[in-house]
């Protein structure tokens, strides 16, 4: 466990955009302390590509701490097909959340980003400095200029204003409460949704692609850990990636094999190649991170996709689809 409460006044508020999401979920999960007032925010109570209602929020929360993680999200397949969400609701919601940081005098902001976002043709492993050195897979590209954006926007004011602003960079992310929809899921959820299914109609799995690209997954947990310490610390001044160790990275067959063992329905697994397999890797270091967190306990993929399937078969009627 890391402690990063030590230095925190009472009662401060820390608000979390997107509180209901995957993410946020798994900071309401995690935060135990007493003395600080979290607030979840929705999109139901505020609509974020609004600047006046985002005003509002700021307003009625007054908060001293914002994780910003509201966002237009999406995986491979939503990436293609819905560019223009991707692109013009992201920077809505990423603008209106910046600036109100700096107008309300918010004491730190925490924007999330994406390992998604760096540039597609370049060298491995990628860290923070690399974010702008060329454009971003095409497949993402909208999403990917979007949050480069965002980037651009807490750097401005960092470097311009002195304002706290630090943008962490997580590497694709899984657990309980994702989006588990079959078409615009990220890849994990959206596996384990079809394998349900499959099972239960007794059909082939389907995975879309040749399942040899290669990703690095971190577990919704581990991340909200991560956030939380980046929030309160100060070890982190400008941009960090959030990721689990290169070695942890894994391949897309190697995934669709552990959610269909965990189904106990793993003899029926078939690559679809006529759908797109996207990156090929986007293989990042978190060098930076390990150099202030060397013993930071990641939860393996084995574990976290055990629970994400238990999750989700246990919440088949709840969970996002
Ligand atoms: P998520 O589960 O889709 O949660 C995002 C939340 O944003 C949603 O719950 C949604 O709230 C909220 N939101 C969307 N549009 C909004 C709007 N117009 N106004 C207010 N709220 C809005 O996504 P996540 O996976 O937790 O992602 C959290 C952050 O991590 C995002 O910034 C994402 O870009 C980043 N990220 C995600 C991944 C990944 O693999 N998932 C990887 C790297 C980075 P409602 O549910 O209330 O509508
Ligand atoms: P990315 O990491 O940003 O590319 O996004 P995803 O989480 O969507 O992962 C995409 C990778 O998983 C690609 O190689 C896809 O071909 C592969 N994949 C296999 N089946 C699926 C599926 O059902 N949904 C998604 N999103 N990706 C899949």
């Amino acid at each position: 466990m890391l402690y990063y409460y030590k230095s925190i006044l009472a009662m401060e508020t820390v608000l979390v955009t997107g509180g209901f999401g995957l993410v946020g979920n798994a900071i309401q999960r995690i935060e135990k302390n007493e003395k600080m007032r979290f607030v979840y925010i929705s999109s139901s109570e505020f609509d974020l590509c609004d600047m006046d209602a985002t005003k509002k929020m700021f307003d009625k929360y007054n908060p001293d701490y914002v994780i910003h993680l509201a966002a237009c999200v999406g995986g491979l397949f939503k990436n293609m097909t819905r560019k223009i969400d991707m692109f013009e609701k992201n920077i809505q919601i990423n603008y209106n959340v910046v600036k109100c940081c700096h107008d309300f005098h918010i004491k730190k902001l925490v924007a999330c980003l994406s390992t998604c976002i760096f540039p597609d043709k370049t060298t491995y492993p990628i860290d923070e400095t690399m974010l702008h050195d060329g454009p971003p897979h095409e497949s993402n590209d909208a999403y990917a200029y979007a949050k480069r954006m965002l980037e651009m926007h807490c750097r401005i004011y960092r470097e311009n204003f002195g304002d706290n602003f630090v943008c962490v960079i997580p590497t694709n992310i899984y657990g309980p409460n994702d989006n588990f929809n079959l078409e615009d899921a990220h890849v994990i959820p959206a596996l384990i949704h079809k394998c349900y299914l499959a099972k239960e109609a007794d059909i082939d799995f389907v995975v879309r692609g040749s399942g040899t690209p290669l990703r690095q997954f971190i577990y919704s947990d581990d991340l909200a850990h991560l956030l939380l310490y980046t929030l309160f610390s100060n070890s982190f001044a400008d941009n960090v990636i959030l990721s689990v160790d290169e070695s942890e990275e894994v391949s897309i067959k190697d995934v669709a094999l552990l959610i269909s063992k965990r189904f106990a329905y793993d003899n029926r697994i078939v690559f679809d190649k006529a759908f797109d397999d996207g990156q090929y890797k986007k293989t990042a270091s978190n060098e930076r991170l390990r150099q202030i967190c060397p013993d930071f306990q990641f939860l393996s993929i084995d574990e976290g996709i055990q629970y994400t399937v238990d999750w989700f078969i246990e919440n088949y009627k709840i969970a996002r689809k």
